[in-house]
């Protein structure tokens, strides 16, 4: 993986990074296909909107149809028909949102599956061979993402547990061979080693260990770094404190990545701070709420003012559903629960993000980064 700043406009970053699967221009924004596809999209569509990287969740695919099955279907790329770069999560974050009864010891994690209650076991190990049988083109490293409010030595505990299995995860995708749950030897294959691996930052809202966090991944060294635990609950005024706090302390050379954060004015403050990367299931799980953002600020398409409205959702859109449909339109098929109503909002809101995203770019590269943030500030 090769990663090129073309621009620094104050911190904000214009840039592209290079997988073997093609380039994604920077800022990225990646939609996330939890379940191995982005919800009441294809990946055509996805393509056709400018999608570059989309993201699959770990601890589903393990858990359901699991790793081993895809593996023997071809990789997660060839399962799904997307051809472009995958990131994978390390499932860390939803063993410890989703399932009960976790225990967690020195190689990992205890859990209960949310689905039929089965009793499994993640660690680091497990982490890597399963994203390595996926064959996604960035992995994550396993960690534990502290709840808020988390008590400062429980922080500190569970940062240094993360450090440890961070360290584990590159040793481990860095050797020759991937080691089976059954316990065979299956050699790498040469696709497997193009695998690149970012490291998590946690520490909660502790200043003092996101540092020390940063400081033990970075010691480690991996091909890009992601702050993860933010937007957990705590406050946003604690959340951009934290995101202009560890932007600077992360190497300047690799890719930032930050975790889940995916409403526009925290996109804005993200990208001010210097990351590059953003998920978030925001646009596509908005989408099927009826809520659609437009250039003239969000709106919920099932208002009543809506019913009799021959114009489109967004004027200043170029999208399908902008130039083909009303918002009468639009406001019947979601009331009726129809579900065209998913796939046209999903288009919409996609197609909108991928939209700021480009524009931000451009004004990053124009050095005009601090207009496209004023701008927005005013209308989201
Ligand atoms: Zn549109």
């Amino acid at each position: 993986m090769r990663f090129n700043i073309i621009k620094t406009d104050g911190n904000a970053r214009a840039g592209f990074i290079e997988t073997s699967r093609g380039a994604i221009s920077t800022p990225a924004f990646i939609p996330v296909g939890t379940q191995g596809a982005v919800k009441a999209i294809s990946p055509d569509e996805l393509k056709d909107l400018g999608a570059e990287i989309i993201l699959c969740n770990t601890y589903h695919l393990y858990l359901r149809p699991g790793h081993e099955t895809i593996s023997s279907l071809g990789g997660i790329h060839q399962f799904m028909n997307w051809d472009r770069t995958i990131l994978t999560d390390s499932g860390g974050f939803q063993v410890f949102s989703l399932s009960a009864l976790r225990k967690i010891e020195e190689n990992g994690v205890h859990f209960r599956s949310h689905i039929d209650g089965s009793m499994h076991f993640i660690g680091p190990k497990e982490a890597m061979e399963i994203q390595s049988l996926l064959g996604s083109d960035i992995a994550m490293t396993f960690d534990e993402c502290t709840p808020y409010p988390s008590s400062y030595e429980y922080t500190l505990k569970s940062l240094e547990l993360t450090i440890r299995w961070a360290r584990r995860c590159k040793e481990f995708i860095s050797s020759e061979f991937v080691v089976r749950s059954s316990g065979s030897l299956i050699t790498q294959n040469s696709k497997l080693k193009t695998q690149s691996l970012f490291g998590i930052i946690q520490g909660g809202m502790y200043k003092d260990l996101r540092k020390r966090s940063i400081e033990g991944l970075v010691e480690i060294g991996f091909d890009g770094y992601a702050v993860g635990g933010l937007s957990v609950g705590e406050p946003k005024e604690e959340m951009h404190g934290m995101i202009y706090f560890t932007a600077p302390l992360l190497p300047a050379d690799k890719p930032r990545y930050l975790m889940g954060i995916g409403d526009l004015k925290d996109i804005l403050i993200g990208v001010d701070a210097g990351f590059d990367m953003f998920d978030c299931v925001m646009p596509t799980r908005n989408a099927r709420n009826g809520t659609l953002f437009t250039s003239r600020g969000k709106i919920s398409i099932k208002r009543e003012e809506f019913k009799s409205d021959r114009g489109p959702l967004d004027p200043d859109c170029g999208c399908c559903t902008c130039r083909n449909y009303s918002r009468g339109y639009l406001r019947h098929i979601f009331l009726s629960k129809e579900i065209l109503s998913m796939r046209l909002n999903t288009i919409h809101n996609l197609h909108f993000y991928f939209n700021f995203f480009r524009n931000m770019r451009k004004f990053i590269i124009k050095g005009k980064f601090v207009e496209f943030k004023s701008r927005w500030e005013a209308i989201l």
